[in-house]
């Protein structure tokens, strides 16, 4: 059973001596970021290991996530399966100042991780179908709803 958590994570244990495993598998709030939305909750199935100097992550993330087509603006849902297979470092190794760094201190942050992941798997610009029509330049009409009288599209 998935259980909603807060979207950090006392990892300290992982990284003290022992190299203890934690698995994850837990609801994750995302914010909204880059015009991408997240339906619901993600689903979060993580195995969290201690390695050399960081933390092995291995598991699966799947979400729904909806975003704007890049020529009609219309809304597009995008279903996402991510297979995760991350080594984040840890302690001085890590740049609490680095852009993206999912671990700060013994928390890391699995709404930044799924973020992360998600913003590397998904293309840029989605679309809401690959003939999409866009928008006309002249009237801004959609022209998925039907043409205009501004020529073809
Ligand atoms: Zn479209
Ligand atoms: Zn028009």
């Amino acid at each position: 059973m998935a259980s909603s958590i807060k979207n950090t994570l006392d990892v300290g244990a992982l990284l003290g001596p022992g190299r203890r495993t934690i698995a994850v598998d837990s609801l994750i709030d995302v914010p909204a970021f880059d015009e991408l939305r997240f339906v619901e909750p993600a689903h979060v199935v993580l195995d969290l290991r201690g390695v050399d100097r960081g933390i092995r992550i291995q598991g699966t993330i799947d979400a729904e996530v909806v975003a704007d087509c890049r020529r009609c603006l219309g809304e597009v849902r995008i279903p996402l399966h991510l297979d995760v297979d991350e080594r984040v470092a840890a302690g001085e190794e890590a740049d609490p100042f680095a852009d993206g760094n999912v671990l700060v201190g013994e928390r890391l942050d699995l709404g930044d991780l799924v973020r992360q992941l998600t913003v590397t798997a998904l293309p840029m610009g989605a679309l809401c179908s690959e003939d999409c029509p866009g928008l006309c330049p002249q009237c801004g009409r959609n022209l998925n709803e039907g043409r205009c009288d501004h020529g073809e599209p």
